[in-house]
């Protein structure tokens, strides 16, 4: 099993083409008490810590900046991989497809998104959309300079996956890792905290197979930003019976209630 684990890690970062990443198994493990605890509510929390989540806005809830992955055009340009670094990306990939669905990973994505926004705000959470069509052009680093502007407590990346063998499914999360040269201790291990708890509630929530965590260094949206991050790769594309179940609304409403519930969570922690 565990061999089974490391084969579909190691397919999924060679997707990913991302260098010296590791799974926290760990971190999992201590997380799994999670489930089946009653998740206290935002207002719960305020009533109980006398943290209401106020930011120097003066706004009591906490800020979610949603960060539907792509958009329908890709962008050539590069741009620093973080700030002050020399290394350049690309400004924005276009994504991948459903092997049987043919939907468009931008257009999955936002589908996801905006039920996540809606259960949000359900909640009582503020939420800022870094975008709510797929017709817009923002590179990585103007996406976390977003949430940076509006003070955004947490930001959360939405994103589908693609692995070369269509077998391969589940949702893993990726978060910067222990030495990030460019977030804060805190704010790695608050991001660490965050990838932890989406990845249990979404899974919980969908029956989804669960991954685990995987450290995002290179990535540029990661890199910017000023608050805890996560990008959540909420299913692969690539594998016939997820996809569906990621193109279908039914799917979709099940994966943005279990981010909800992490969002909880983490609020709660
Ligand atoms: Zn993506």
């Amino acid at each position: 099993m565990r061999g089974v684990l490391y084969a579909l890690l190691a397919a999924a970062v060679f997707m990913c083409g991302v260098r010296g990443v590791r799974a926290s198994e760990a971190k999992e493990g201590a997380l799994r008490g999670v489930i089946g605890a009653a998740l206290p509510s935002v207002g719960q929390y305020a009533e109980e810590t006398g943290n209401t989540g106020a930011r120097p806005s003066g706004k009591k809830m906490p800020l979610v900046c949603i960060d539907p992955g792509h958009q329908r055009h890709s962008m050539q340009d590069t741009e620093p991989n973080g700030p002050g670094s020399s290394v350049m990306k690309q400004k924005l990939t276009s994504g991948t497809d459903g092997v049987v669905s043919g939907k468009a990973e931008y257009e999955v994505n936002l589908e996801i998104s905006l039920l996540l926004k809606a259960e949000l705000e359900k909640r009582g959470y503020e939420v800022l959309m870094t975008r709510e069509s797929d017709d817009v052009t923002l590179s990585n680093a103007e996406r976390a300079a977003m949430a940076n502007k509006a003070g955004a407590d947490v930001f959360l990346r939405i994103h589908c996956n693609s692995s070369a063998d269509s077998s391969v499914h589940g949702v893993l999360c990726y978060k910067p890792g222990k030495a990030n040269p460019y977030l804060s201790q805190e704010v790695i291990r608050q991001s660490e905290t965050l990838a932890g708890l989406l990845l249990l509630h979404q899974t919980a929530m969908t029956g989804q197979a669960k991954i685990g965590l995987l450290d995002g260094d290179d990535m540029t949206g990661i890199n910017w930003a000023e608050m805890p991050v996560v990008i959540v790769e909420t299913g692969y594309m690539s594998n016939p019976d997820e996809d569906l179940f990621l193109a279908d609304r039914k799917g979709q409403s099940l994966i943005a209630e279990g981010l909800a519930n992490g969002v909880d969570a983490y609020f709660a922690s």
